[in-house]
């Protein structure tokens, strides 16, 4: 892994990404040790609006408990079907998904360079149904891009799903049934 540890032995400041709540919880326990994390809500793929405003109230709860500054940006609808609309069918992994994770990373990678981040990351690929290396070289070139630094993580590895889940379940936070868009939900793809 890539040291992001400087020579005055700060913790690097970290824009996180985070697309729920259940996600967040195994990626901040284990980045807290290294860095100074802000949490960045940026979801304009939940749909409906009920869900998406659960969602965020649940991530709301665990920046309180855990004494996690949050970040909550604008929810961009409209924008997320102008960009995704080609794609509907598309399965779950394919072209419909790199485009809506490209489109929450840059926004969090525009957000950390307006607000001074020394690098974001992302908590997606905690999921099973997440594919890391589809994630993080979306991550690295925006990042390149932008003369940033992207955290490159599986949060899946060493059981990391698995933790999320039986620490979800034992703070009782909200563990929704559908990855967020209106696609998945309907079970089109
Ligand atoms: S299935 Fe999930 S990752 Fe894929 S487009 Fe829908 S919300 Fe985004």
């Amino acid at each position: 892994m890539t040291n992001y540890k400087n020579s005055s032995n700060h913790r690097p400041k970290l824009l996180l990404h985070v697309c729920c709540a259940v996600c967040a919880l195994y990626p901040t326990s284990l980045l807290s040790k290294d860095f100074e994390i802000t949490l960045f809500f940026y979801n304009p793929n939940i749909h409906p609006r009920k869900e998406y405003n659960k969602r965020l109230e649940s991530v709301k709860i665990i920046s309180k408990k855990y004494s996690i500054p949050l970040i909550i940006d604008r929810y961009e609808l409209r924008k997320w079907f102008r960009l995704t609309e080609n794609y509907k069918f598309e399965p779950e992994g394919g072209k419909r998904c790199s485009i809506c994770f490209d489109i929450r990373l840059k926004r969090t990678a525009a957000a950390a360079k307006k607000l001074k981040f020394d690098l974001f990351g992302t908590t997606l690929t905690v999921s099973p149904h997440k594919n890391k290396d589809i994630i993080n070289s979306i991550g690295t070139a925006i990042a390149a891009n932008k003369k940033l630094k992207f955290y490159s993580a599986d949060f899946k590895k060493k059981n990391g799903f698995k933790k999320t889940m039986n620490t979800a379940k034992k703070i009782n936070i909200y563990r929704q049934n559908y990855c967020g868009c209106i696609y998945s939900l309907h079970k089109l793809v």
